[in-house]
């Protein structure tokens, strides 16, 4: 496993010296399957660092198709009859909004 480092231009030569290896792709440096990485401490980028993006939960998709469009004029109707046959309990109330009962 690859443990990647920030190592300043300034101490490479002791992280070299340390065993650690430049990766010419990512341009840094690094070491390799090192079982105790504590003369490396101070080179290792803090936590969530490098893995920032990798780690970081995609954020929620909100879509239009996803959201419910309701005119300016939209209410919740609480009666059981359906709102566009209408009844005696409700009628008054979608009236009363401004909506015209069927004739
Ligand atoms: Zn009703």
């Amino acid at each position: 496993m690859k443990t990647y480092l920030r190592v300043p231009f300034a101490e490479k030569d002791e992280a070299k010296r340390l065993g650690a290896r430049w990766d010419p792709a990512k341009k840094l440096w690094y070491v390799q399957n090192v079982p105790n990485l504590a003369a490396f401490e101070r080179w290792l980028p803090a936590q969530g660092d490098l893995v920032e993006a990798a780690a970081k939960p995609a954020p929620a998709v909100r879509t239009k198709a996803a959201q419910v469009q309701t005119g300016p004029r939209y209410f919740e109707l609480h009666c059981d009859c359906q709102p566009w046959v209408g009844c005696a309990a409700c009628g008054p109330v979608v009236e009363a909004r401004g909506w015209r009962a069927p004739a």
